[in-house]
């Protein structure tokens, strides 16, 4: 028929897609809507139909049938085979030039080859990371577009126009990255650098309670208060109200009452997995998938080892409840922990950018992080900053800003690790990204030691600081 048509479809409307559809809809597009049980179209329909311009399609046909050409169909399934499965009976439907839109959070390696097999059919296929929740998605998320430049002529306006906007600059939380899969390539790293973020403000929860006895609600004005300074953050901000939060049923801290095992959907070790394709130190976010790992994984191992594995605690000088001193420690400690957070991931970042061949550049990455994902933060104002201009750091901590900042830092952050230590409290993160840190900066590193070794038992031969070339020591007789 001759009715009007849709400038985007979108496909799965679980509760990541329908916002999207909302938030499209709510900036003037018409969308046309389609899920494979028709009732969550209808439900959409009915309590947020009148938001603005819908098409309501029972069938895929139906769906490519309402579309203006080329055609753009954003799919919002659950991640992994049924995005296949959608890309299956979508293609055959579609002409030349049409787009096809993955926002879920798809595995990069997935989203490299969908878009060769795509573009063997004359289709384009873009995957679109997208981070921000479902409140993001409907008001304005975080957009980690890869796929073809041409493609994004297209589709690249309306994902802006939906995108949130940075606080700095309104400018939109969204710009085309590279190619395909360096999107979703983004936004993994993106989940990596969250997990880490997650765990330096657990570390310092369990420091500040441990230590200083500070009990929930008063950490909870203890991180408001740090979400005024240079920590600023989403992730700050929600620490405070959850800290805040008391138990309805036992008038307790709702935090004493959770089970203290992390869950995790994957993307945090897909990013590990990925640096270590690439050979990148990626300490921090790592340590922070194995402590969820820890929490969650082995629980009868931990039920047996707090009854019997000794502590071996030292004693420090204790810290007084309201050691203003301390809880400050406590905060340069998790912010130089968070620094070497981002400075990881956007080492892996720009390591991924020449083994694979894409052309991001860091300072957009940090601009599209600043607002709508759940990293958000004034930090990355910051870091954006560091990255733009002619003089690329060659890390993060390198940069002339964070240089000084860490020198500032590094007194609390060693007194904070030290005490932790001493005190049986663990803190993955705080303490490797400490030795990573130092590990950078030490002027001759054990590594000396381990060639050494590997020439011993392997003949690996070694290099010598003095001359060029490789060399082998006859160790053994027979060597
Ligand atoms: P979801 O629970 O991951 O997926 C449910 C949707 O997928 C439903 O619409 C379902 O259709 C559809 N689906 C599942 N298998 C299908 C198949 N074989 N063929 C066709 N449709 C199929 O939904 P979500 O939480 O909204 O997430 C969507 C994507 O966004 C995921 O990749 C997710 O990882 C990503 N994401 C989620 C969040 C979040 O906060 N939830 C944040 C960022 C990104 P039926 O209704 O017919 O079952």
């Amino acid at each position: 028929n001759n009715s009007k048509k849709a400038q985007i479809g979108v496909t799965g409307l679980a509760v990541m897609g329908a916002n999207l559809a909302r938030n499209l809809a709510r900036n003037g597009y018409t969308v046309a809507l389609h899920n494979r049980s028709v009732e969550k179209t209808d439900a959409l329909l009915e309590a947020h139909g009148s938001e603005g311009d819908f098409i309501r399609t029972e069938t895929l046909q139906e769906l490519v049938d309402s579309l203006e050409s080329p055609r753009r169909i954003l799919v919002m399934v659950k991640a992994g085979q049924p995005v296949d499965a959608v890309i299956e009976q979508l293609a055959p439907l579609l002409d030349k030039d049409d787009i096809i839109i993955d926002g879920g959070n798809s595995h990069f390696p997935d989203t490299i080859r969908r878009e060769r097999e795509l573009a063997e059919k004359g289709l384009h296929f873009v995957g679109v990371g997208v981070s921000g929740g479902e409140e993001g998605a409907l008001w304005g998320p975080a957009i980690m577009p890869g796929g073809s430049a041409k493609s994004y002529e297209s589709v690249g306006p309306m994902l802006e126009k939906i995108a949130a906007k940075a606080p700095q600059d309104g400018a939109p939380c969204c710009a085309w990255l590279s190619t395909d899969g360096a999107g979703h390539f983004v936004k993994m790293v993106h989940n990596g650098i969250e997990y880490a973020d997650m765990q330096v403000i657990g570390e310092a929860y369990d420091i500040l309670r441990s230590v200083a006895g500070i009990k929930p609600a008063d950490q909870a004005k203890i991180f408001r208060s740090w979400n005024e300074t240079e920590l600023n953050s989403y992730l700050i901000e929600i620490t405070s109200q959850v800290l805040e939060q008391v138990d309805a049923q036992t008038g307790k801290p709702l935090v004493d009452v959770i089970v203290d095992q992390a869950g995790q959907k994957g993307t945090g070790g897909w990013t590990v997995q990925a640096a270590i394709d690439l050979g990148t130190p990626i300490t921090g976010i790592a340590e922070s998938v194995f402590a969820r790992g820890l929490s969650s994984s082995n629980t009868a191992a931990r039920e047996e080892a707090q009854k019997e594995l000794p502590a071996g605690l030292i004693a420090t000088t204790g810290v007084a409840n309201a050691d203003e001193e301390f809880v400050e420690d406590v905060r340069k400690a998790l912010f130089a922990s968070k620094l070497v957070a981002y400075a990881q991931g956007l080492d892996m970042l720009q390591e991924a950018a020449d083994q694979y061949g894409w052309t991001y550049k860091l300072d957009v990455v940090a601009s599209l992080w600043r607002a709508g994902c759940i990293i958000r933060a004034e930090l990355l104002g910051e870091i954006m900053e560091a990255y733009s201009g002619e003089n690329i750091p060659s890390n993060m901590l390198l940069a002339p800003g964070f240089k000084s900042l860490m020198e500032d830092l590094l007194p609390s952050w060693r007194r904070v690790v030290a005490k932790a230590t001493a005190l049986g409290i663990p803190v993955p993160v705080f303490s490797s990204s400490l030795s990573y840190y130092d590990g950078l900066r030490r002027d001759r590193l054990p590594a000396a030691l381990i060639q050494g070794q590997r020439d011993y038992f392997g003949a690996h031969t070694y290099k010598r600081i003095d001359a060029e070339g490789d060399y082998h020591v006859m160790w053994t007789e027979d060597d």
